[in-house]
């Protein structure tokens, strides 16, 4: 199974898709930032996030500076790779297969640690990544999603995401919102939405600690604030740490 990148002639240059080849959404125009916050805002019920991103239910990387999309340079070691749906869907595809197997089985105990204090099983992971939609975040779905649907559609939360973010999409999120923004998973849901090219430029370990940081948002309800608590990891930080610390304990 293969979803391209919708092919097109004609459409803008921009800085994720430098040759002009795939058809995006460009929504310019239409959402207000506050620049107060360098434009970026928390999540429902969760504290504003300083550096790279807000409290919701994302993953979003550290950044340098201000926030900069694709092309920026960013802590952390990630760059962005091909801003290619397609080639980002199939290696997650491939890694919810791998998932779904290894977690049937028990991991190393500081792994296993980790999910005990996150409030998730072993089985839980293994079919959530089986259930697990993967979504392109800067397609179609994510040019006709609100963010507040996306991330709290399925929350007791919803409420409060629609009155914060009102008919912000997802696309308009992870480009003008929050351009830091890897992922984006469902709160209580089984679908997950991507930016193609952070995903394609992290490495194997780091995509699939991302995986495993979206899975637990959709098993738990929690959002990136409650999931650093839970960790002991610092909670104004960009929710990469999350990732890392999973990848250090579970995908060495
Ligand atoms: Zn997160």
């Amino acid at each position: 199974m293969s979803t391209t990148g919708v092919e097109n002639s004609g459409v803008p240059v921009n800085f994720r898709d430098p040759k002009g080849l795939y058809a995006e959404p460009v929504l310019l125009g239409s959402l207000t930032l506050d620049p107060t916050n360098g434009g970026l805002e928390p999540g429902p019920g969760g504290n504003r996030d300083v550096n790279g991103g807000g409290a919701g239910p994302e993953y979003s990387l550290p950044v340098t500076g201000t926030s900069e999309g694709p092309g920026g340079a960013l802590q952390g070691g990630i760059m962005p790779g091909s801003p290619v749906f397609s080639i980002a869907f199939d290696a997650l595809t491939n890694d919810k297969e791998m998932f779904y197997g290894l977690f049937m089985g028990q991991q190393s105990e500081n792994c296993e640690s980790d999910l005990k204090k996150l409030g998730v099983t072993d089985n839980q992971i293994a079919m959530a990544a089986l259930n697990a939609n993967i979504i392109n975040g800067l397609g179609v779905t994510g040019a006709t999603t609100t963010y507040a649907q996306a991330g709290w559609g399925a929350s007791p939360l919803y409420g409060s995401a629609v009155a914060q973010f009102g008919s912000t999409t997802v696309t308009q999120y992870m480009t003008l919102v929050n351009p830091a923004a890897a992922a984006l998973a469902q709160l209580g849901g089984s679908n997950i939405y991507i930016n193609a090219s952070w995903v394609n430029g992290m490495s194997t370990s780091d995509r699939q600690a991302m995986l495993l940081h979206e899975l637990t948002h959709n098993i738990t309800g929690k959002d990136d604030e409650s999931l650093q608590r839970a960790l002991g990891l610092p909670t104004g930080a960009a929710s990469q740490n999350i990732g890392d610390r999973l990848r250090g304990d579970c995908f060495k």
